[in-house]
């Protein structure tokens, strides 16, 4: 295993040499000039330089002959002609569109095969620049110790190698070193480990924070666990499936200790509540409370059937209410997460209202209506199981009459005057179920409230505490029938594509335009054109959706032709044959996604407006400096050491990783002011009482006193790559 300190690129042999920072770009140079690195034992570095000119393009003997290609893993020829190809291609027709499209696949295949390797030795994670890229390795790894925890504390980045904790370790220091707030954004598809990713984040940050008040830090860590009993559910994909997006910040005083945590929550898929696809349940909680409660002979206290299983967990899964008290595992999570409850600080009439509101949606499910025929209307509503109506009623602390009539009936206002319609069995069951989700979402947002007032309390509250977010966000989906929650969690994912897009893409290189910094252009594919087509008002698909659904004669029938006839734009589209459907093209080659409308299930949907305080969201993170997780799911058959080349290969081509990987070879990630470089670093070269004037030139004598190159001054900003930052910050320890 060769290690290229400087590219930070722990064992990917060939890809050092396109995804390492630092040296000038192959293309910068001459065309006949190789350029390679090789490790150098006595430099702290790790490598050199080295670079030759030759008459005509080096041949792969040329460079074995003299050692430039030697240390190149494994001695493979196959890479070694692939290296050729891509001198060739960035010296001699870098330009053309052909090669650049010929580079990128034979990068792809280059990352993805080191990847592969890596993986078949446990190694499950891998940098690439500051990016830290995390296979799901499917079984338990050695990895997580308070030994390993201990080992990346302040450690340098390439002491050890690339790890999860390491992030962890990054993101706090930024916040210290530049006091400033940091965000760490997780992506992958469902069942990459995103989840796993952000615990194993907040274990670390909670022990770099010191959180000397053990209770503040124990309840912390459950904030995870009670959240995802409610928000997670078993899907056909994931055991575990977040059905939610979850931002959780914690926050630190500016020396660093933590102080509390806010977590927020968005797009949860409250349809879950009453329905489940074939093979998958409803969200964990109601099995947990099940089998809790009937352990400990409180199912008839929350009037829940111990024959028959409620409506809402009836899928395949289940059969008898019997599987679910004598679930063991059920039993011992809801052990655990009552104890999460108590550890933050829910009081027992709080658990108690919880269970109530529990037990109430599963009663709610079982209300059941039959049609009557009355003099003037044929199709009136009936309640013919009064039993579970008035159950739901007592548990909700609300007139079992009441609630009767808000399900078999509805008010009309016409000129002025309230009428009062009866209900169809069909319109009775969609209030029935629309309560229900009403109800479960509602359930949701209080416990999080309640959650973050529990956890505020160790902020001063003067707004002077720092924070590190992480976002833990489900991935883009693509199902065989999609519907209007896909429709959202894709537009969320097209949304924070765009985010990364811009931090990485283009407020980078508009900094280079302004500083006149000299950093090449990078092209990408920009998907703002696409958010437009879903976000513009008033001719957005999401605004043409909200009005449509404000005519009381709107069908889906006539929101699509509405769509159809309005929204100009190649990312929309119909398919042939298919009536109620439409389809969209997402981001960067991601299959198209079809979305079936079938029947009332688009329209009526205006609280799709509450999925945009994503944008809100996103506007908050913006402030805060960026570190991303990708994480990628090595096969769709959760084995261990299996390594699915094609899927990992899409999912480096959806999440820009290499990309990402060029800008941040080619770019500069951190941008200091003039005057906060001086102050931290001018100990470096200057006494620590000396207060040298703020110009570019004190930068300059800083910055060769340390002994570093390939830097560069803007007019306000010095620009420095991280791995300059590291040894900056390792010297000033050291004075
Ligand atoms: P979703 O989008 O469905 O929520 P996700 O990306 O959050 O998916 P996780 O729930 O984090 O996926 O991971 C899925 C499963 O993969 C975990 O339940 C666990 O079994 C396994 N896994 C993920 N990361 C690790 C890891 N670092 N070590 C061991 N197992 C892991
Ligand atoms: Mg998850």
């Amino acid at each position: 295993t060769t290690y290229d300190a400087r590219c930070d690129t722990w064992s990917l042999g060939i890809t050092a040499i396109e995804l390492g920072d630092g040296d000038p770009p192959l293309a910068d140079l001459h065309p006949m000039r190789a350029l390679f690195k090789i490790p150098r034992s006595e430099d702290e570095h790790g490598v050199q330089c080295l670079t030759k000119d030759y008459e005509k393009r080096p041949t792969v003997s040329d460079l074995l002959q003299h050692k430039f290609i030697t240390q190149i893993e494994g001695q493979d020829m196959m890479l070694q002609k692939q290296l050729m190809e891509f001198i060739d291609i960035h010296q001699g027709m870098g330009g053309t569109e052909k090669a650049r499209k010929k580079n990128f696949i034979l990068l792809q295949n280059t990352v993805s095969e080191q990847l592969e390797k890596c993986y078949s030795r446990d190694q499950i994670y891998i940098y690439v620049g500051d990016i830290l890229i995390a296979l799901n390795p499917f079984q338990s790894l050695c990895l997580y110790s308070t030994e390993h925890s201990k080992l990346y504390i302040g450690a340098k980045r390439t002491a050890n190698p690339p790890h999860i904790f390491a992030m962890a370790d990054v993101g706090y220091q930024s916040m210290i070193t530049y006091n400033s707030d940091q965000c760490i954004v997780i992506s992958g598809e469902s069942g990459a480990g995103k989840t796993e990713s952000a615990h194993l984040l907040v274990r670390q940050l909670t022990v770099l924070g010191k959180a000397n008040n053990r209770t503040l830090q124990e309840k912390i860590l459950q904030v995870n666990n009670l959240v995802e009993a409610f928000g997670n559910a078993s899907t056909i994909i994931n055991d575990n499936s977040s059905r939610f997006g979850k931002y959780l910040e914690m926050k630190f005083t500016s020396s660093g200790a933590v102080v509390g945590a806010q977590i927020s929550e968005y797009l949860l898929e409250k349809s879950r509540v009453i329905h489940q696809p074939l093979g998958e349940k409803n969200f964990h909680i109601f099995y947990y409370i099940y089998a809790g409660l009937a352990e400990k002979k409180k199912l008839a206290h929350y009037k829940l059937p111990e024959n028959k299983p409620p409506r809402y967990l009836q899928n395949d899964h289940l059969r008898t209410v019997q599987d679910m008290m004598n679930n063991s595992f059920y039993k011992s999570q809801y052990e655990l997460i009552e104890q999460c409850f108590k550890v933050i600080g829910f009081t027992m009439e709080q658990l108690g209202s919880i269970y109530s509101i529990l037990a109430a949606i599963m009663n709610v499910g079982n209300i059941e209506f039959s049609s009557v025929a009355t003099e003037h209307q044929l199709d009136k509503s009936h309640i013919s199981n009064h039993a579970a109506l008035e159950n739901s009623a007592s548990l909700l602390c609300i007139q079992a009459d009441e609630l009767k009539e808000a399900l078999t009936s509805h008010c009309v206002v016409t000129r002025g005057e309230t009428i009062i319609r009866p209900n169809t069995v069909e319109k009775a069951t969609d209030v029935r179920d629309a309560m229900a989700k009403t109800l479960y979402g509602r359930l949701f947002s209080w416990i999080v409230n309640r959650i973050n007032s529990l956890l505020k309390h160790g902020t001063s509250g003067n707004g002077d505490e720092l924070s590190i977010g992480i976002l833990d966000i489900f991935g883009f989906e693509n199902f065989k029938k999609n519907s209007f929650e896909q429709l959202c969690i894709n537009i969320a994912n097209e949304q924070i594509q765009y985010y990364f897009n811009q931090h990485v893409f283009t407020w980078e290189q508009n900094e280079y335009l302004n500083e006149d910094v000299n950093a090449r252009v990078i092209e990408y594919e920009d998907n703002r054109p696409l958010l437009d087509m879903f976000l513009q008002k008033p001719m957005g698909l999401l605004s043409l959706l909200d009005e449509e659904s404000r005519f009381p004669k709107a069908t889906d029938q006539t929101l699509i032709e509405k769509f159809e006839g309005n929204l100009k734009s190649q990312y929309f589209w119909r398919p042939k044959r298919m009536e109620l459907s439409f389809g969209i093209h997402h981001y960067a080659g991601k299959d198209d996604v079809g979305c079936d409308t079938d029947e009332t299930y688009f329209i009526n949907r205006s609280s799709i407006m509450q999925g945009y305080s994503l944008m809100d969201l996103l506007s908050k993170m913006m402030v805060g400096q960026p570190h991303f997780v990708r994480c990628i799911k090595p096969n769709n058959d959760r084995q261990a050491r299996k390594y699915d080349r094609e899927k990992v290969l899409l999912q480096l081509r959806y999440t820009g990783i290499l990309e990402t990987a060029r800008i941040r070879r080619l770019g500069y990630s951190h941008r200091i002011l003039f005057a906060n470089f001086i102050k931290r670093y001018h100990v470096l070269c200057y006494k620590w009482n000396e207060e040298p004037p703020v110009s570019p030139d004190t930068c300059a004598t800083i910055l060769e006193k340390a002994g570093l190159d390939n830097w560069a001054l803007g007019k306000t900003k010095v620009f420095l790559k991280y791995y300059h930052v590291e040894q900056l910050n390792l010297m000033r320890k050291e004075a």
